[in-house]
């Protein structure tokens, strides 16, 4: 019998996996064989789940006559030099679109699509991780310091050594700084260009170099792209980031959560809860008296934002579900598609027209 990765990351004996399954087992590994080091860095032993996806995807090719990966070397160099799409997988529309890779070419480091697929395989693990160093600040601190404490995090993913001793001092965290504190690690050698690192200017992030004098952030560009640098820090400052569960909560859903809710609360809609701690949730009472229960997701593909989506509703109990995507969904066919997908189960709402919705300046589908 051969052990197989079923959904949810449970091994049986079954012979038969499916595509679905594959692709998340190969991107989980690929995510393990990051964490010791570098994908390119094949220390061994490899990680268990990137030689499970070698040998499986290699019985794929082999029944479906094409050559598959000679090793891990050649399977890391398939996923950032293969679409998706050129897999010999197949997989449904929702899943999979043009320019998918789960590794990205310049930096060699996983995508974010990459990180949402092994999600899947993990049933959200990193999230729920990240939860338990949010509600560690619960067990510590009143509802307004846990406030100002999460918000800290959202605004701060990355700081410098200084910053560790001078944040003890600041208003209204001060006693929760110390807990804090625990959830940076050391910034990892790949994000140095010589001495020097550099923020993403959009989420905060560590940018990674690539090429000559480029960066790349993997929660905000494409695989290929370069991505706009914020704060450039020097090696000797000790550069420190948030642990790779907050930084992936955060730069999904975090950030924008909170975006929305600073966007509600300047168009005067006070109504509204940040649950980070067991969300990611915004509690939104719009002008109907309804109170929406808005889930804050993007991972990419249509698909597996629904399948996330309904894992975690069903267990809300929410009256009014509600889910939102970036404005940028709206630009292609993702949108529609994961309305489809959805069905009449929650309403699906860009950023835009939640805000929109709840502040009662225009009406939406939803
Ligand atoms: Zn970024």
């Amino acid at each position: 019998m051969v052990p197989v990765v079923g959904r949810g990351g449970v091994i049986t004996t079954n012979v038969s996996i499916s595509h679905f399954d594959l692709v998340a087992v190969i991107a989980q590994g690929i995510v393990d064989l990051d964490a010791v080091d570098h994908v390119e860095a094949f220390t061994m032993p490899y990680p268990r789940t990137v030689q499970l996806g070698l040998d499986r995807l290699g019985l794929q090719c082999l029944l479906a006559g094409h050559a598959g990966p000679t090793g891990i070397p050649d399977l890391v160099r398939w996923a950032w030099s293969r679409q998706l799409s050129e897999w010999p997988l197949q997989l449904d529309s929702e899943f999979v679109s043009s320019g998918d890779l789960l590794v990205d070419p310049l930096s060699r480091r996983p995508t974010k699509l990459c990180a949402a697929w092994a999600w899947e395989y993990s049933d959200d693990a990193p999230f729920e991780h990240a939860r338990d160093f949010l509600r560690t600040l619960v067990e510590r601190g009143t509802p307004a310091v846990l406030t100002k404490a999460i918000q800290h995090l959202i605004d701060t993913p990355v700081i410098v050594t200084k910053q560790k001793a001078t944040m003890a001092a600041k208003p209204g965290i001060g006693g929760l700084w110390h807990v804090m504190t625990d959830f940076y690690r050391r910034a990892p050698e790949w994000y140095f260009r010589g001495d020097r690192a550099a923020t993403c200017a959009r989420c905060g992030e560590l940018a990674i170099p690539v090429g000559k004098a480029d960066w790349w952030c993997p929660w905000d560009a494409r695989p290929g792209d370069t991505t706009t640098t914020g704060e450039e820090l020097d090696r000797d400052q000790g550069v420190w980031q948030l642990d790779g569960a907050l930084t992936s909560y955060f730069a999904v859903s975090g950030r924008r959560a909170g975006a929305i809710r600073d966007r509600l609360a300047e168009a005067q809609v006070t109504e509204v809860r940040l649950s980070l701690e067991e969300g990611p949730w915004l509690e939104v009472t719009v002008p109907s008296g309804e109170t929406w229960c808005v889930r804050v997701d993007d991972r990419y593909q249509p698909g597996l934002t629904a399948l996330a989506a309904r894992r975690t509703t069903a267990q809300s109990g929410a009256r009014y579900p509600v889910l939102a995507v970036p404005d940028a969904w709206a630009q292609d066919a993702r949108l529609g598609t994961l309305r489809h997908l959805i069905g009449s189960d929650m309403a699906v709402l860009t950023d835009s027209e939640l805000i929109k919705t709840a502040t009662g300046k225009a009406g939406t589908d939803a």
